[in-house]
């Protein structure tokens, strides 16, 4: 007698543990090897502990380091196809790797909610019936006592293939069917429907504006077939929305699909409209908005293909798609593309080796470019596309620094900026005012004893947020009321320090009485709705102040705005985090973009107690491309990122020392593995920028090396053993690789 070898799945369970899991397949549902319903990508019921849980088959084997009698069958099979295409497949497994995250994790984290829970994926297809080996080699006298069931074999068999059940129930009873298919003669399958894509005579549903000639070297250069990086590197207001709509019809004219990734949906719908607006395809968009069943619906139709757009914030990187084409990331800089919580990966980073995986393009784009990027155009990796000018009439605005060392300042405006605001609204035309702190001020002081409020769990102030009167910590969000008493000296004297949006707005408003003052920030748009206010109020145009923070500072286009005002031009000037720099840069150079988009010129100014700080000074006067050559500079001379390559571990417990205890013997455990090394650093364990932070006291310990893959084998060692080290039980720790915050 022959053995059969049993057949043994692995699969990824959504567990924190970076492992998969062995279960036997039981014999009903694998006869062979080849047996196409088993396959990695399908899903599966399993027992694991005493509850049932939904898993994803990695791959199929014929032996486990577990003696087989210990293995448990699994108990059902979800899907008779791969939920993900197998490129896609490959694209997670990468990341499970790259970023060090285990890869159960990393699928069922980013797969849509109702497929995580094992909902059955809704099959675009149907069924059919066709003749099983049996029936094949039936003889011509078989059946001759059953016509009816001869001619069913016989109608199958003249079509050389499975029929649509549907043309057989038309002409054969149902009884003759099931007869046939007990004596497994005939069986029944399904066989999932490819949307067959043809471009409609009207692709476009408005024509394309006619390019710029710099414009049209950029699209010249990109190349629609095959895989290629490319920076598009344009000035805010230069065009390169046009860019990504023209690169996307070529792709969509031969058949393909595009995605299009976005920072945030819901503050920018004019990208989304821009794209609706454009093409005469079926689009979805992915955002956090959806509900579950509309969430699994745009996924499933990206995936079959009938979706020709995609769009989506971070996590839609992992949408699987039919006919992929083209990836464009726009505002690649920006931060919300890499997650910094559970499965840290970089969509950006992402969107590369999908594109490389794909063999398709990769069109990044930016007004202010991260140094990443630059960098990578300088390797070559990149192909670096640049557009200088605006376009159209629209010059880039001039900049001026307010010194507020000489000024008078009211709630943190100075004389000179209201002077400006006021001018502005004057000539009917719009303000826009940006301090990146929201509340009405960043702390409540006494002004007898000088106690403040602060969050007893958070190494931080309470914010004073008076229209709703309570102190708010922004990182733990511990809220109580505004309290009218100073607790230590019971005087009465406690003052809000500091400004936030909310008191500029208020202070504003009082200032000019005539004209609206909308404030955007996150307490402000929470209601729905609230945003799409703001935008019909500023595209009308009609002269109006809009503060608020960073929220502003993202791909708006208003046309009448002609003077931003940064209230708070030094805030990025001193932190600790080597990043800094490249970020005020970029969000100075981001919200100074959203001034003089049309017909006025626009203005810009910057308030600071720093006006002779060589950077904002090199920022103001060369712009963001010099400056940040400069910053890039200066990261080759200190040997940082991404000149050096880094890592983060973090620990953090309710116990002051125990998650600094855990790093230091991880980095025991690491020297031990690679000796530190010019090659191979360590630093730490540090304390956290903000040491205690809701309740948590929390540490890092930095790795970096000059080689990636050095990095990556010494993780690929260490984690494994720290995930079973039972100092590791009692805190949370994590992985962060290629870490965008310290
Ligand atoms: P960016 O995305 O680079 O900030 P946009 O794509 O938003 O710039 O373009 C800024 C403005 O210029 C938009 O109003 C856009 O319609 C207009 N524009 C872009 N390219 C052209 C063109 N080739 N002809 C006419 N107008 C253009
Ligand atoms: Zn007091
Ligand atoms: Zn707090």
């Amino acid at each position: 007698m022959v053995e059969i070898a049993p057949l043994i799945v692995r699969i990824a369970v959504p567990s924190p543990l970076r492992r998969t899991f062995d279960y036997l397949v039981p014999a009903d549902l694998a006869l062979s090897r080849e047996n196409s319903a088993i396959q990695p990508g399908c899903r599966v019921i399993a027992p694991f502990g005493k509850r049932q849980i939904t898993g994803l088959i990695i791959e199929l084997a014929d032996n486990s380091e577990l003696p087989l009698d210990r293995l448990k069958p699994i108990s059902q099979l979800l899907d008779s196809q791969p939920l993900l295409p197998a490129s896609l497949f490959k694209l997670f497994i990468w990341a499970a790797n790259y970023y060090q995250h285990p890869i159960g994790d990393a699928l069922f984290s980013t797969l849509p909610v109702l497929l995580r829970k094992g909902a059955a994926i809704p099959q675009q297809g149907q069924h059919y019936w066709q003749l099983t080996t049996k029936g094949k080699g039936l003889g011509p006298d078989s059946l001759k006592r059953a016509p009816k069931q001869r001619a069913l074999i016989e109608f199958i068999r003249s079509q050389q293939q499975a029929i649509a059940e549907q043309e057989i129930v038309d002409v054969f009873s149902r009884g003759i069917i099931n007869q046939l298919e007990q004596k497994q003669l005939i069986e029944r399958v399904f066989i999932e429907q490819q949307a067959s894509f043809q471009p409609p005579n009207h692709l476009l549903k408005q024509d394309p504006l006619s390019l710029y000639q710099s414009q049209q070297t950029a699209i010249d250069a990109i190349n629609s077939h095959g895989f290629a990086s490319y920076l598009l590197d344009g000035v805010t207001g230069s065009g390169k929305t046009e860019i990504y709509l023209q690169s996307i019809e070529k792709v969509l004219r031969y058949g393909r699909q595009a995605l299009v990734l976005i920072p945030e949906i819901s503050l920018t719908p004019q990208t989304e409209k821009r794209f609706r607006d454009r093409f005469n395809v079926p689009m979805v968009t992915l955002h956090s908005g959806l509900s579950d069943k509309q969430r699994l619906d745009a996924w499933m139709q990206a995936k079959s293909g009938q979706a020709r757009i995609v769009m989506g914030t971070r996590s839609a990187i992992f949408t699987p798609m039919q006919a992929p084409g083209l990836i464009v990331l726009d505002e690649e800089h920006d931060q919300s593309y890499k997650q910094q919580e559970g499965f840290r990966y970089s969509a950006r980073d992402l969107a590369v080796i999908r594109g490389q995986q794909e063999a398709i393009p990769v069109i990044l784009g930016s007004a202010t470019p991260s140094l990443e990027s630059l960098n990578n155009c300088h390797q070559q990796r990149y192909q670096h596309l640049q557009l200088n000018t605006r376009a159209g009439d629209a010059k880039q605005p001039d900049w001026h620094l307010v010194d507020l060392r000489s000024e008078q300042m009211e709630s943190g405006i100075a004389s000179t900026t209201l002077a400006a605001i006021e001018a502005t609204l004057q000539r009917n035309q719009q303000v826009l005012v940006f301090l990146n702190r929201r509340g009405f001020a960043p702390a409540l002081i006494c002004h007898q004893c000088g106690w403040s409020a602060d969050c007893h769990q958070c190494d931080a102030r309470l914010t004073v947020h008076r229209a709703r009167g309570r102190l708010i910590c922004h990182h733990c969000d511990y809220q109580q009321r505004i309290p009218q008493q100073c607790p230590s000296c019971q005087s009465h004297q406690l003052v809000p320090a500091g400004e936030g949006t909310e008191r500029s707005e208020a202070y504003l408003q009082q200032r000019f009485p005539n004209n609206k003052v909308l404030r955007v920030d996150r307490d402000s748009t929470r209601r729905k709705g609230a945003m799409q206010t703001v935008f019909d109020i500023a595209n009308s145009g009609e002269p109006c102040i809009l503060v608020g923070t960073q929220m502003l500072a993202k791909g708006h286009h208003f046309a009448n705005i002609s003077l931003v005002a940064v209230l708070d031009g030094d805030s990025g000037l001193f932190s600790a985090d080597f990043r800094s720099h490249e970020r005020m840069g970029q969000l100075l150079t981001q919200v100074a973009g959203r001034s003089g988009r049309g017909e006025a010129p626009g203005q810009v100014l910057i308030q600071t107690h720093q006006p002779d700080h060589p950077l904002l000074e090199l920022l103001m006067t060369q712009g963001y491309r010099q400056y940040a050559q400069q910053l890039l500079a200066e990261r080759q001379l200190g040997q940082l990122p991404p000149f050096r390559h880094m890592a983060l571990i973090r620990a953090e417990s309710t116990h002051a020392n125990q998650a600094e205890k855990f790093l230091r013997m991880a980095r025991q455990m690491a020297e031990l593995i690679n000796p530190p090394s010019p090659d191979l650093s360590y630093l730490g364990p540090l304390p956290a920028m903000m040491e205690k932070r809701a309740g948590r006291f929390r540490y890092v310990l930095q790795l970096d090396a000059n080689q990636r893959t050095h990095l990556q084998q010494l993780i690929t060692q260490l984690a494994p053993q720290l995930e079973n080290h039972p100092d590791g039980r009692g805190l949370r720790w994590s992985i962060d690789i290629d870490p965008q915050e310290l």
